[in-house]
């Protein structure tokens, strides 16, 4: 998954690193620091299959940067995982984190297989297998290193991590806080599946509100009526599609590996779908037409596209053919660094993956909070507000003879929930983060995009905690 023929993903990763840090004033040797990676991984196991046979599977973990702990980062299981890819998403969890002010280092882990050619039996020995592999070298724990869904697993496989772990280490009463996006059963928070999409839209949103973004890109401030075409369905397409349709905004057009749909008056997602699920395709949904080929939906005339399925899909050649005036990289690298060139010049914004796509960790971190507190959130609080609520009611309407509606009331009283107070710890973090970057695209107008000014806000927090920590004699 190389973003470039030219150079591999992590030197492509350490390409943006370099632009980035000319507009920092870091010691060399402090931005050496930052750029490598720590420890790497790599790893080779047998697995006994169902027919038989053993297979020498290949894996990795990489931990990018101790300069918080733990570390933290996803496990992806594609047979395109290589040492490079693993390295190069591991840095980029290191500068995520540091973005959204999520206090952890960078890692990333990779299985090098298929899923979809393993039984489900096969793929719990092998992820099994591989949590006792990290166990052995002290490469997971819940102060150590923290691994996630990523591409290819989901709560089934965090489940059998945390299970593995907590197995091979009796006693070990934080053992839930060794890996995150667990099921709810399992120690996982309500409100990480929606995390990343919500995290999207809230990011995208802030940009929305700011004027003078606005003014510059000739666009009404409000994410309200704007036109939003997004590509992937999957669970962060879907997400960011509910949530941006939910505020007000009108999804023109969804886009799948088969073709895409368009309709002017905006789509359902959740109807869209329905229509997949029994039909086996997006195309032929009632009332929107069909494009030709998926890709033609980033052609679109749009406000705001969203590329959230795989990597390079907006590069060199379909880059000026782009007519939104804003690009939100739900995905992993979807625009190359040639489409960055071009977006610059055209003056369209793109707002960068490793910032933008950052809601998955951040509702990690607060699984991994929930997990050392071993508490619900909401359990302490939630009728303490609501009886409070009730009370300040109370003496409102007695005191104006006046009775507040029902809506109005039920919204009053409501004390938070496990889901409302993630929902609300995103929606800070990603104002907060967005606030941050273009503040410092704004004190320094000649760094060339947002996703520069990402990488100097980056930057400049870990190189600020290396220069607090000490570097060891
Ligand atoms: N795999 C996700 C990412 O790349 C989530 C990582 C995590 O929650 O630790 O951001």
């Amino acid at each position: 998954m190389s973003s470039n023929p030219n150079y591999s993903f992590f030197q492509s990763v350490e390409k943006s690193f370099d632009k980035a840090s000319k507009f920092t004033n870091w010691d060399l040797g402090i931005l050496e620091q930052i750029k490598a990676c720590n420890s790497v991984y790599q790893m080779r196991f047998p697995v006994k299959l169902d027919d038989g046979s053993i297979e020498v599977i290949e894996a990795y973990r990489v931990q990018h940067s101790q300069h918080k702990s733990p570390c933290k980062g996803g496990i992806r299981f594609s047979d395109e995982v290589n040492q490079d890819e693993v390295m190069a998403l591991a840095s980029l969890m290191t500068y995520k984190c540091a973005i959204v002010n999520v206090p952890f280092g960078g890692g990333k882990g990779g299985i090098k297989i298929d899923p979809k050619k393993y039984s489900v039996y096969e793929l719990e020995k092998i992820t099994r297998r591989y949590t006792a592999e990290l166990v052995k070298k002290n490469f997971i724990g819940p102060g150590i290193d923290v691994p996630a869904p990523d591409y290819g697993t989901g709560p089934r496989e965090m489940a059998w991590i945390v299970d593995t772990y907590a197995s091979l280490k009796p006693g070990e009463i934080d053992a839930a806080g060794c890996v995150t996006g667990k099921p709810v059963t399992q120690g996982g928070v309500r409100g990480r599946t929606e995390a990343t999409g919500l995290g999207v839209f809230f990011g995208i949103r802030e940009v929305c509100n700011m004027e003078d973004t606005m003014t510059k890109l000739g666009l009404t401030v409000g994410v309200e009526n704007k036109t939003v075409v997004i590509q992937g369905l999957g669970n962060v397409g879907y997400h960011s599609a509910k949530f941006f349709r939910e505020g007000g905004a009108k999804v023109i057009a969804l886009a799948e590996y088969e073709g895409a749909i368009f309709n002017a008056d905006g789509l359902n997602e959740e109807e869209v779908f329905q229509h997949r699920k029994a039909t086996g395709s997006i195309l032929n949904f009632p009332g929107a037409t069909n494009l030709a080929k998926n890709t033609d939906a980033l052609e679109l005339e749009c406000d705001i596209l969203i590329p959230a399925a795989l990597e390079n899909v907006i590069n060199g050649e379909n880059a000026p053919r782009v007519k939104a005036k804003i690009i939100g990289e739900a995905a992993n690298g979807p625009c190359t660094p040639e489409a960055d060139e071009i977006f610059a010049q055209k003056g369209i914004l793109c707002v960068p993956d490793m910032y933008l796509n950052a809601g998955g960790v951040t509702v990690s971190y607060f699984e991994w909070l929930k997990n050392l507190s071993h508490v619900r959130y909401g359990r302490m609080e939630k009728r303490l507000t609501e009886n409070l609520n009730t009370k300040i009611l109370e003496q409102l309407e007695s005191l104006t003879g006046k009775s507040v509606s029902d809506a109005n009331r039920e919204f009053i009283m409501h004390g938070p929930e496990e889901h409302d107070l993630v929902h609300s710890g995103l929606e800070e973090t990603m104002i907060t983060a967005t606030r941050e970057i273009m503040e410092i695209w704004k004190e320094n107008p000649s760094i060339p995009d947002m996703r520069t000014a990402a990488y100097v806000s980056a930057i400049n927090k870990v190189a600020t905690s290396y220069a607090q920590l000490g570097i060891f004699p």
